[in-house]
């Protein structure tokens, strides 16, 4: 079976490693064992065309990664990629954010866990933005937030901002999404609303209404025309 690890588990990696470079990965793993391929795990690759959607992280504080701060700052960050955190026997979920006893057979002091979400998201390659990881490449500006909510129960997903599109995938009811870009096209009516703007959402690979963004500007601020 091809398998794969999620690409936001990649990055993390990729940010962890080059920040920490002599950092132990004694306890890494991305891929179940075959202890966890006895069980149900999010390091098997379950999700989708076989991708995992954990991966483990080494405690070694001497250089410089102690899985408490990291876990922290990853509950911090609400980052919506996250599904839940394991670490130090405590578990944390995006439910909540907030730490909660663990009682599973391994008690995570080795390593920390993180599993993420098994939706398109996981595949975000955006970088994580947490303290522990240093300031942005641009120096640290605020990052412009164009993360947006749908409302609304089966909204489709297009592949042109029009009606006779073909739809590429149906939300079930309100979801996160990222947009990256904006443009007209057929207007939309519902509830009394009429808007002619599409939201271009690459991880969906498709454009949603603007009627169904949860926001009060028929055009979003800070997204750019497509
Ligand atoms: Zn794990």
């Amino acid at each position: 079976m091809s398998w794969r690890v999620a690409v936001s588990l990649e990055t993390l990696l990729h940010q962890i490693d080059a920040r920490f470079p002599e950092r132990s990965k004694l306890s890494d793993g991305g891929i179940g064992d075959a202890a966890h391929q006895t069980r149900d795990s999010d390091h098997n690759p379950w999700y989708g065309p076989g991708i995992v959607t954990a991966r483990d992280f080494t405690h070694d504080p001497a250089h410089g990664l102690d899985i408490q701060e990291v876990a922290d700052q990853l509950l911090d960050s609400r980052d919506p990629r996250i599904k839940y955190v394991i670490a130090n026997r405590r578990i944390a979920t995006r439910n909540d954010w907030q730490w909660g006893p663990y009682d599973g057979a391994n008690p995570h002091e080795k390593h920390f866990h993180l599993s993420v979400v098994a939706d398109p998201l996981c595949d975000d390659p955006q970088n994580w933005e947490l303290p522990v990881l240093g300031e942005p490449p641009d120096g640290g500006g605020v990052v412009p937030t164009t993360d947006f909510v749908t409302w609304g129960t089966g909204v489709n997903v297009r592949a042109e901002p029009r009606l006779d599109a073909p739809v590429v995938t149906v939300l079930p009811g309100p979801t996160q999404v990222r947009v990256q870009c904006q443009t007209r096209g057929d207007t939309v009516s519902t509830a009394g609303h009429a808007n002619d703007a599409w939201s271009f959402v690459p991880l969906l690979g498709g454009y949603v209404s603007n009627i169904f963004i949860d926001h009060p500007a028929a055009w979003l601020p800070g997204v750019g025309e497509c």
